[in-house]
């Protein structure tokens, strides 16, 4: 279809470098046209002969020399040439919640979603050594031959009592769980259609899949629903897939809008809520509560992780008893990988048994968000999208002001990272703050008064070079 084409002609200028004319694409129906339009356009060779290996180019076969890593280097380099310290892999000395000690001092922190103060909890704690002292550190084998313990199932369970799904089916990593599923569930012939946000472990699952990928833009139900329109009867499965909080933007989508887009198409669709699950919805259970009005088999699959509101690592899918049967039997990242680790799976549990006994927590989350969020319009700090979920950036649009501003932040003791390019766009380069329910008022009201006041200064010195004589 004419998608796919332009897809191939992107990539193919992505690719040798330069342009197409605009009119070529009704040309090209065959490879054959391709490779001809690839050599008169492009000016590059793609019948090569065979070469010797000593005409291999040392960066097919050198890691450093991949231009990849030569890039990645580059960005590096030029972090380097700010002076500024480098913000990533800054080794946290205790547990990460609305505090943590870093390089020997206690800072107030927004680097973590530990949302609901989950890891770190003493009734946590204590959950997790007793599994160890029962079960050991490891399940030891794949649950499918022998690493199957009982609190495994406990937790799907806990899920299933809490969300209301049929079944529910937990994976040691979440990013895996949407690598594996949807890598899985569809193939070549299917159509997955991702918001132009997706999280990279969805479109990492897409591309697993040999699917046809398509992202829209972002939240736009309407491009959603006029792509199916016209492409629908090409395809064999169609997936939507979306999020119920944007991790970089803390907005959510119009759930019930996708809902019925996609089944008039007879579509499945897909959410994640990594971010949602715990955080949004009067008592955490997520998007579907928020909106109130789409029920759990409105959507197919459901996907959360355990790593955010729950105090763990691993990611789970609740659903049909059809999908999760099938998904047990045959997932590959589940049946040919150890289970997810005894103590991983109580932190899980103790966590969400802990979150239903206390929805408190999930309305003072909400509170602090909302109160952040206030706090930072008022100062005139540009939010984005984020619409009072614990996800709040402050896009600055400048990488370099980003560090100096995480840098000056740190300083005056306050945690949070930069989101530079080509993480985003330029102009959407970011503080991301993730707010949780142990944050006091004082720490909220302090931070955003120091970081409106550090930008303020940042920006001023940027504009009169003089100033910081
Ligand atoms: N989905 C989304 C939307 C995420 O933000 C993340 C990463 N935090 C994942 C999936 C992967 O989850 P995990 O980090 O637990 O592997």
């Amino acid at each position: 279809d004419s998608l796919e084409r332009m897809e191939i002609l992107a990539g193919l200028e992505e690719r040798f470098g330069g342009r197409f004319p605009e009119d070529i694409l009704p040309d090209l129906e065959t490879v054959h046209d391709v490779v001809a339009a690839v050599e008169k356009y492009l000016g590059t060779e793609v019948r090569k002969r065979k070469a010797s290996p000593a005409e291999i180019p040392s960066e097919h076969y050198r890691i450093e020399e991949f231009p990849e890593c030569v890039r990645m280097k580059q960005n590096l380099g030029m972090l380097d040439l700010t002076g500024l310290r480098n913000p990533f892999f800054n080794p946290l000395e205790s547990v990460a919640t609305n505090t943590t000690r870093l390089g020997g001092r206690e800072v107030i922190n927004f680097a973590s979603y530990n949302y609901l103060g989950m890891s770190g909890d003493p009734k946590v704690s204590a959950a997790v050594k007793e599994a160890v002292d029962r079960y050991g550190s490891s399940a030891s084998a794949s649950r499918l031959v022998g690493g199957e313990k009982i609190i495994h199932e406990e937790l799907e369970q806990e899920i299933v009592d809490f969300l209301g799904t049929e079944s529910s089916l937990c994976l040691y990593g979440g990013h895996a769980t949407n690598e594996t599923v949807i890598g899985h569930l569809f193939g070549p012939g299917d159509l997955i259609l991702h918001d132009g946000l997706a999280h990279n472990s969805i479109v990492q699952g897409c591309i697993l899949s040999g699917a046809r990928r398509r992202p829209f833009p972002h939240n736009d139900w309407k491009a959603a629903d006029d792509l199916l329109r016209e492409y629908r009867h090409e395809y064999r499965r169609v997936l939507i897939a979306i999020e119920g909080v944007y991790s970089m933007d803390g907005d959510i989508p119009d759930l019930p809008r996708f809902v019925e887009v996609a089944k008039r198409h007879k579509a499945l669709i897909m959410i994640d809520e990594a971010h949602s699950f715990g955080a949004i919805g009067a008592t955490g259970r997520g998007i579907a509560e928020h909106f109130g009005n789409v029920s759990r088999g409105d959507v197919d699959i459901w996907m959360g992780t355990l790593s955010k509101s729950l105090g763990s690592g691993g990611g789970f899918i609740a659903g049909s008893a059809a999908l999760i049967e099938y998904l047990k039997y045959t997932a590959p990242g589940f049946v040919f990988s150890a289970a997810m680790t005894p103590p991983a799976a109580a932190a899980a549990l103790a966590s969400l048994r802990l979150l239903r006994a206390e929805p408190q927590r999930v309305a003072r989350l909400q509170k602090n968000a909302a109160l952040f969020l206030e706090l930072a319009t008022e100062r005139a700090l540009n939010t984005g999208m984020s619409c009072g979920t614990p996800v709040i950036p402050i896009i600055l649009g400048n990488s370099v002001q980003c560090l100096q501003l995480s840098d000056a932040m740190l300083k005056q003791g306050i945690n949070v990272l930069p989101i530079l390019h080509p993480a985003v766009e330029e102009t959407a380069a970011r503080l991301r703050f993730f707010i949780t329910s142990h944050h006091t008022e004082h720490q909220i009201r302090h931070t955003v008064d120091v970081l409106a006041n550090e930008f303020e200064r940042i920006r001023s010195e940027s504009l009169s070079p003089l100033a910081k004589r």
